[in-house]
């Protein structure tokens, strides 16, 4: 993967479970020192542990990514610690198993907060620090979903479309910056992510799916994520035949694309 991480501060959101701990143990190996984020301090107490790293190159910085107004003080603790942030992961998120019609109004809101909102307040609060620095990288995971709209996902996709034009625009203002950003839509990666997606009503779907059942590592999403941004890819796509196809399809003949999701099954 380069030198690229090598004694860089990064901080990666949703460092607990899935993409984000696989992030942490490549990054670890990669020479980073990392800042590691997320609601349950225990599991991130355990990927520390599982990155090996010495005390002094790794920090648990529990944080619920919705509570937008401590987006700053979380900020400003990592550079009292380490003084600089040079690549900010906004990898936290939650997904959906819910038609339009069942889910309440309340849900959309929690998702578009977790997945969107949370990524606008953690940006605002490192970019004055990477401005001054004249240095640094944003890697956003989005989804193959923030490409490709299907049922029972209609406020995922909706966050995780609104991430691309945001980020689109950030890219643009932040180049006589130094700066960098790397959008990364993955396709079905084996995580957590199905059980953990809302119901209508918010509550947990707590099934997994087949899709993310055999779905790709994420230990080897991790590395192609890594190796997309240390090339510096504006945007990156990881994942199997099928999701890539549908990407293109959007793009090429939408008209066919649209018919093959109304016909295929959610999962
Ligand atoms: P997981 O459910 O395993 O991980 C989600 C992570 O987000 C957890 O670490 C969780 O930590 C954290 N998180 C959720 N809500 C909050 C919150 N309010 N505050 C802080 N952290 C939060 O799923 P994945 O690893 O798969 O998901 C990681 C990212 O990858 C997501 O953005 C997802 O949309 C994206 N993605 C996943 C795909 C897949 O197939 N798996 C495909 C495409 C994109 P905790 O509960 O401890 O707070």
């Amino acid at each position: 993967m380069s030198t690229y991480f090598n004694q860089k501060v990064v901080w990666i959101t949703g460092a607990s479970s899935g993409i984000g701990e696989a992030l942490a143990l490549e990054l670890a190996k990669a020479g980073a020192t990392l800042v590691l984020s997320a609601r349950r301090v225990e599991e991130l107490e355990r990927v520390k542990q599982s990155t090996s790293l010495p005390a002094e190159r790794v920090m648990v910085l529990p944080l619920d990514v919705t509570k937008f107004e401590l987006a700053a003080e979380k900020a400003a603790e990592i550079i009292t610690r380490f003084g600089r942030i040079d690549v900010m992961v906004h990898n936290a998120g939650v997904s959906q198993r819910s038609y339009v019609r069942d889910t309440s109004l309340d849900v959309y809101q929690r998702i578009m907060d977790v997945d969107f909102f949370s990524t606008v307040a953690l940006t605002k609060a490192v970019l004055p620090y990477m401005i001054s620095q004249q240095n640094g990288h944003f890697i956003v995971i989005s989804s193959v979903a923030g490409k490709v709209g299907t049922p029972m996902r209609s406020g995922y996709n909706a966050a995780k479309h609104a991430l691309h034009g945001f980020y689109d625009s950030l890219r643009a203002e932040v180049f006589d910056d130094n700066i960098r950003v790397t959008v990364v839509c993955p396709g079905y990666i084996k995580t957590n992510v199905s059980l953990n997606a809302l119901d209508s009503q918010g509550d947990k779907y707590g099934q997994m799916d087949a899709n993310q059942a055999k779905g790709m590592p994420a230990d080897v999403c991790a590395r192609k994520i890594l190796h997309a941004a240390a090339q510096d890819q504006k945007e990156a796509f990881i994942g199997g035949l099928t999701e890539m196809a549908a990407v293109y399809l959007r793009r090429l003949w939408p008209s066919f694309l649209f018919k093959m999701v109304r016909k295929n099954t959610p999962q």
